[in-house]
């Protein structure tokens, strides 16, 4: 459930109509509503209730510092992938031992910056990272705490550039190599182990590759546990899916029960990194008609937000919903809905039914608050679009519509020229 109705043929956000917002702040913009984030934070968190559990939001969804913040406040943890990723959380209000890190790739500096900021734990990937790690550790005189990302091989049945937990993909540990891996891990003296971690993939819509990943992860708990390996934090990462079309994912309640019919008894503290299952649906991206373009055998809607601004459909085909701002009478029309970008992937959907609007109408791209504005970029020296939150019948801008100066930012002749 989110708080994005009409009311009277109008879009709100929340008591705010977005055509408003949409006025004063231009477009396109992305609006988040409040109600909806910390009603699906709750909701998830509420759902591990009878579990002693941490949630990590998972920054890389949408790390906006307002989006952060309410986390924060809301007593959650942070899951992170890159240094960028901690600034930005302990900026936002979060403790650096809520905070756990991710990541095939972490350089030196990042692994420092996590050491000497003291996080909860590395969710270590390889055993050449965990050998860096324990040498860093050393330089500074620390024992960090860890557990290893594990590859248990189970297929989550989702876009392939979204699975992560096949034997084929970069991420973590095989799940044969992992004893051995802890056993290095054991041996290591600036290491402390502390979990077993594993993400099998996003936008999962089924509760079986879960249970898979979590039978696999027990049975090298018991392994562990036999020599003398103790575990404290079970990680089963994030992934949990939303609507976008028809969808029908397991409501937070039915994911949470099939875990924890296999955790009872574990003497374990879980923790849970969701992203999109939390602001996927808490945000939309407003954007406006330019113009409409008829060919032969397309009909054109062209809008003014592209590819840079929202890429899931480029990138993985991701269906988002499209409505119209004001709602009105009259045959939905077939189109293309197209943005401003020198690219033929440079779509928001395709031959899609949408009401017959006309330019300067304003559109809204449904379940954009995940994966939307963080995977943006300035293609085409365009600036990112202003973010706005909207609580009851106020918003406010959360992050500025970039300038034109934003663009050249940091960029200098050299001498030699
Ligand atoms: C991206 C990511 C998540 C969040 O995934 P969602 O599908 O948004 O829940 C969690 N953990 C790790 C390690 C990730 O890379």
């Amino acid at each position: 459930m989110h708080h994005f109705q009409y009311q009277q043929n109008e879009l709100y956000c929340e008591s705010v109509p977005v055509s408003v917002i949409a006025e004063n702040v231009g477009t396109p913009c992305y609006i988040y509503s409040h109600a909806t984030l910390t009603r699906h934070y709750n909701a998830f968190y509420n759902a591990f209730e009878s579990m002693d559990r941490l949630i990590c939001y998972s920054a890389k969804s949408n790390s906006n510092k307002a989006i952060l913040n309410i986390f924060a406040r809301m007593g959650s943890g942070l899951d992170i992938v890159s240094g960028g990723e901690l600034y930005r959380g302990l900026n936002a209000g979060f403790s650096s031992d809520h905070v756990v890190y991710s990541g095939v790739g972490k350089r030196s500096d990042e692994i420092d910056y996590a050491i000497s900021s003291g996080i909860l734990m590395f969710n270590v990937e390889s055993v050449n990272e965990l050998e860096l790690i324990n040498q860093r550790a050393k330089n500074l005189n620390k024992k960090v705490p860890i557990a290893l990302r594990v590859n248990p091989d189970v297929d989550p049945k989702t876009h392939p550039y979204i699975s992560t937990g096949l034997k084929k993909n970069k991420f973590g540990i095989e799940i044969d190599a992992a004893l051995e891996a802890y056993k290095a891990a054991y041996e290591m003296e600036n290491i402390d182990i502390v979990g077993i971690d594993c993400h099998i993939g996003s936008q999962i819509t089924q509760v079986k590759p879960f249970e898979d990943a979590l039978s696999s992860v027990k049975s090298l708990e018991e392994k562990l546990r036999s020599l003398g390996i103790k575990i404290q934090y079970l990680d089963m990462g994030g992934g949990l899916g939303i609507t976008y079309f028809d969808e029908s994912p397991p409501h937070p309640d039915e994911y949470a029960k099939a875990l924890i019919k296999n955790l009872k008894d574990l003497p374990v503290k879980l923790i849970l990194e969701p992203g999109r299952v939390i602001v996927g649906n808490a945000g939309i991206m407003v954007t406006r008609v330019l113009f409409r373009k008829t060919g032969q055998i397309k009909e054109f809607t062209i809008v003014d937000a592209g590819m840079n601004d929202l890429l899931r459909p480029t990138l993985y085909n991701a269906f988002h919903a499209i409505e119209s701002v004001r709602k009105f009478e009259g045959e939905p029309v077939k189109t293309d809905v197209v943005g401003p970008i020198c690219e033929s992937g440079d779509f928001l959907a395709l031959d899609r039914y949408i009401p017959n609007v006309k330019n300067g109408d304003l559109l809204a791209v449904m379940s954009a608050g995940a994966y939307g504005f963080t995977m943006s970029s300035n293609y085409c020296s365009r600036p990112r679009a202003a973010e706005v939150m909207v609580r009851d019948d106020q918003y406010h801008i959360i992050k500025a519509r970039e300038t034109y100066e934003d663009l050249i930012r940091g960029e200098s002749l050299p001498a030699f020229m």
